[in-house]
């Protein structure tokens, strides 16, 4: 047996074409979906997701525009050029890309955008949905899980009753993933550094999902090859020199059932989800 390659381009594909038709209507209407993405400083990692917004925004005919500042700006200043966007009708989607530098730590960021200009989905007000139990994907939800959760739809791998074990339980991914996984009916695992015994998790569960940040972590003993296994791969590592994610593809490639590459899996889907929700975001701001 060699596991299935669940590739994210056919599913990116599937919504680009829904993604064209929404926001060629809104056009003929006199409104272009516009995005705002604010850097603060040079972090080369932050620059490189940005091209893909950038390039996918473009794509489907929406505006995208960077305010890029410098990583000295100080807070009152930081929260004017936010304000100025959140009140900008000509700007309906504001991301502030992460992670910002030390002397804004101690803001709220999510919490600074306003909530129906949220595409990022990380503002308490769109949270929220993820608590209240809604399995609404066209809700502002957060992108990496949305993204996931479209591409196992997709690929046909049903989730209710299944047991999902969810590795690394940050705010971005980990956390709301499990969330939304426990929405759609799975028996969810959220698990962490302070774990114990990872394996004995991962070698019983239907579907694992990393998000670490460390890779090739896992190899094939953290599977068993009878349970058939669906893996998601949403880490993102450098490599000598490429991008890794958390999983051995090579060495796992025989004992599970599928897998999401590193390129071209769960990244796509996020930023696909970004740009779906840029959509929504325009579509409820005219609505009516
Ligand atoms: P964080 O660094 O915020 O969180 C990492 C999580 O992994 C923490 O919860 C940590 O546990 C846990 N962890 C670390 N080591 C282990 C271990 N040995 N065993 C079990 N758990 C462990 O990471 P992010 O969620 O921001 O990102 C994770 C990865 O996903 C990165 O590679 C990032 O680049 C990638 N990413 C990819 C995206 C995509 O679109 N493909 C989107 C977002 C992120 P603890 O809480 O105990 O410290």
């Amino acid at each position: 047996m060699t596991a299935k390659i669940l590739s994210a381009a056919p599913v990116v594909a599937q919504i680009k074409r829904d993604l064209l038709v929404r926001c060629e209507n809104l056009i003929q209407r006199g409104i272009t979906p516009a995005m705002c993405v604010v850097l603060v400083g040079n972090d080369p990692a932050s620059l490189s997701y940005i091209r893909n917004k950038k390039k996918l925004c473009e794509e489907i005919g929406a505006k995208f525009t960077l305010l890029h500042l410098p990583d000295s700006i100080d807070e009152k200043s930081f929260l004017n050029e936010i304000d100025r966007l959140n009140q900008d009708p000509a700007i309906h989607g504001i991301i502030i890309q992460l992670p910002v530098p030390e002397n804004l730590k101690n803001l709220n960021i999510p919490n600074l955008v306003n909530p129906a200009k949220d595409i990022d989905g990380f503002h308490g007000l769109n949270t929220q949905n993820l608590y209240s139990g809604s399995v609404d994907l066209s809700l502002l939800l957060p992108c990496t899980p949305k993204g996931i959760i479209n591409l196992l739809k997709f690929y046909g791998v049903s989730i209710p009753g299944k047991h999902i074990v969810v590795v690394g339980r940050s705010l971005i991914v980990g956390k709301p993933l499990s969330m939304l996984l426990s929405n759609f009916d799975a028996t969810v695992t959220l698990t962490h550094s302070k774990t114990k015994d990872l394996k004995s998790l991962t070698r019983t569960a239907d579907i694992v999902i990393s998000a670490i940040g460390k890779a090739h972590f896992f190899d094939h003993s953290f599977f068993d090859a009878s349970k058939n296994t669906v893996v998601i791969d949403v880490g993102m590592n450098t490599l000598d020199g490429k991008l890794t994610g958390d999983i051995n593809q090579a060495d796992v490639l025989n004992t599970i059932n599928a897998i999401t590459p590193v390129p071209g899996g769960v990244g796509p889907m996020t930023v696909i989800s970004l740009i779906e929700n840029l959509i929504t975001a325009t579509e409820k701001q005219f609505k009516g």
